[in-house]
This record gives structure tokens, sequence and C-alpha cells, in this order.
């Protein structure tokens, strides 16, 4: 396990419930490449946004996994939505860890980019996608981390888990963290 700075660890929190309600500057939905739409926590974040969401990510030609583009939040209370799609989980030898990292990874770079101060994160890739959530988990937290520490960029995180597991597994692994 890493060593992180008690200061840093602390701007990270856990939440139960629904992405689409937080007021941050930027959620992220994991997205599938074609970024037009699908089920699961990007069905959600289409609906509450409204149409001219998907409008908008017509005009971005697709992402790869791992990418992460950025457009409006439209009718969310947050100011932008990171779209990123995960890996699809094959078992483990197929680069999926990397793919990840890079999701959160390239989410955050854009959250710099556009001078974000506070980002939200669903479970990405946990989903359909099939990823095993405490691998899925320890990704999230420590390449958050990491690019706070590493960018010297100090945001409040927000990972919004929708299911029980998800929640339990964030809020130990931070304990942990947190000793
Ligand atoms: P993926 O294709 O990346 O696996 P899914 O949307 O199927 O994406 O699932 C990713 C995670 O998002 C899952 O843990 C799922 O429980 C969660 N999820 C679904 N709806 C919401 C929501 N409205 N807010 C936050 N998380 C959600």
């Amino acid at each position: 396990m890493n060593n992180y700075d008690k200061t840093i660890v602390e701007r990270i929190h856990i939440i139960k419930g629904d992405i689409t309600k937080m007021d941050v500057d930027a959620i992220v939905n994991a997205a599938n490449p074609s970024l037009l739409g699908g089920g699961g926590v990007d069905g959600a974040i289409h609906r509450a946004a409204g149409p001219q969401l998907l409008e908008e990510c017509r005009t971005l030609g697709g992402a790869k996994p791992g990418e992460a583009k950025i457009t409006k939040g439209y009718l969310l209370p947050a100011k932008y939505v990171i779209h990123t799609p995960g890996p699809v989980y094959r078992g483990g030898n197929q680069h999926e860890a990397t793919i990840l990292k890079n999701s959160y990874r390239n989410s955050m770079q854009l959250a710099k980019q556009y001078n974000c101060r506070s980002i939200a994160f669903p479970a990405i890739s946990t989903g359909v996608y099939g990823y095993p959530k405490d691998e899925a988990c320890k990704i999230a937290i420590d390449t958050v981390l990491d690019f706070m520490q590493k960018e010297n960029f100090f945001i409040d995180i927000y990972f919004v888990l929708y299911d029980e597991d998800n929640f339990s597994l964030y809020t130990t692994y931070l304990k942990e963290l947190s000793k």
C-alpha cells in the first residue's frame, strides 16, 4: 500500500447514492466507446441531463477505453460531464488494470484542465463490464491520490457508489489509508 499524506486522503469522500444528483464541477460517466449512451450510470446521466447531452456527444467521435472526453452538464447540477469508457473485464490479462487507471487519470487530467474544484466518480467498469469490485476500488482510489500528489492538484473527490458492495469496499479501503 502506498503512503499518502493525510491531508490528501482527507479530500476523498465516499457517498452512497445517485451520481446525477451531485452538485460538483464535474461528474464522470462510465460510458461506452460510442459515447452515445447506454444502460447503467450512462443511461441515468443522459436521462437527467436531457437530450442536448447526446447532441454534444455525437460531435465527439467516440472514445477508446481509458480515454476521456468532456461535455457540458446541461440539466444536471454538475457543470461538466467527463465521459470515459472503462475496460471490459476479460479475466485480467488484457491490460484491464492499465485501462482502468487511464480512465481515472485522464478524467483527473480534464478536471485539471477545466479548473474543476470538485469531481464525482462512479465505480467505473464494475457494472456490466464485470471488473472485480475490490480490485477496481483500489485502482480508483490509488490513481486519484497519485494524480493529486504528483500534479499538486488538490480537489474534492466524491466516489458515489450505487450498490452496497462498492460502498462498503470503498469505505473500508479509505479507512485503511487514513490510519
Ligand atoms: P460499466 O459498463 O462501466 O460497468 P455500469 O453503468 O454498468 O458501467 O456500472 C458502473 C457502476 O455504476 C456500477 O457499480 C453501478 O452499480 C453504478 N451505477 C448505476 N447507476 C448509477 C447512478 N445513477 N449513480 C452512481 N452509480 C451508478
